[in-house]
């Protein structure tokens, strides 16, 4: 192992890729995918923008999987969603070959809406792969598991079977596993959330402070900034 728990946390906070929020109310704070608020927020694109470092990531993350799975040779292909997990997805899948020899594969499914539901789907070449293979998903941070899972019906639906794990970078919510596929993650934090409502009563709203999307625009900036 690279790095223990604490060790890839630190990699993120050099990063100022870890918000905590300091309960300054002229201080905004996160609004999740979901719609819920929050006190703190991973953010991957500093990691996964710094190959070398996700490459070590990866390694930690096959490293713990492989304790964990009695036949990785049952692998054929790595499965993450656009664009968070993209190259994590082939990380995994690289990684996997060096250890197994057996040919892995990578795909990485974009989101898309019609008459607003919401799903997954995969471009034509990555469809081709999927049909009776077996197939592991994997997120960069895991907030409401809605994306990963998202994928993994694409998987499904695309005649694949999902193998019962998700490797994730970092596992923001209490679950230890989704719909029965266990969750393994190089750091286990987990952060509690509330709906506006309960915000406005208790939480940083019920101060002033504003609850923001992090990753849109300049709001990364505007958290993190000194009030
Ligand atoms: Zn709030």
């Amino acid at each position: 192992m690279f790095r223990d728990q604490h060790g890839w946390q630190r990699e993120y906070e050099k990063r100022d890729s870890l918000f905590i929020h300091d309960g300054n109310p002229l201080r905004p704070h996160p609004l999740l995918t979901l719609g819920n608020h929050s006190n703190d927020f991973f953010d991957s694109r500093a990691i996964i923008a710094d190959e070398t470092l996700l490459r070590e990531a990866t390694a930690d993350l096959t490293e713990i999987f492989l304790k964990q799975c009695q036949d990785p040779l049952k692998v054929h292909g790595v499965v993450g969603p656009k664009t968070g997990a993209t190259k994590l997805a082939e990380f995994i899948s690289i990684r996997l070959f060096a250890q197994t020899h057996i040919n892995c594969f990578w795909a990485s499914p974009a989101k898309t809406e019609n008459q607003g539901v919401k799903s997954m789907v995969f471009a034509p070449e990555e469809h081709r792969l999927l049909p009776r293979s077996r197939v592991l998903l994997c997120d960069d941070v895991l907030n409401t598991a809605g994306s990963v899972e998202m994928a993994g019906t694409a998987t499904m639906n695309a005649g694949a079977t999902v193998l019962p794990f998700i490797l994730v970078l970092v596992n923001r919510s209490t679950l230890t596993e989704v719909n029965g596929k266990k969750i393994i993650a190089l750091i286990n934090r987990a952060t509690p959330t509330c709906t506006p409502e309960e915000c406005l009563k208790n939480g940083l709203c019920s101060l002033g402070s504003k609850a923001i999307r992090p990753k849109e625009g300049e709001n990364w900036k505007l958290l993190t900034a000194d009030y």
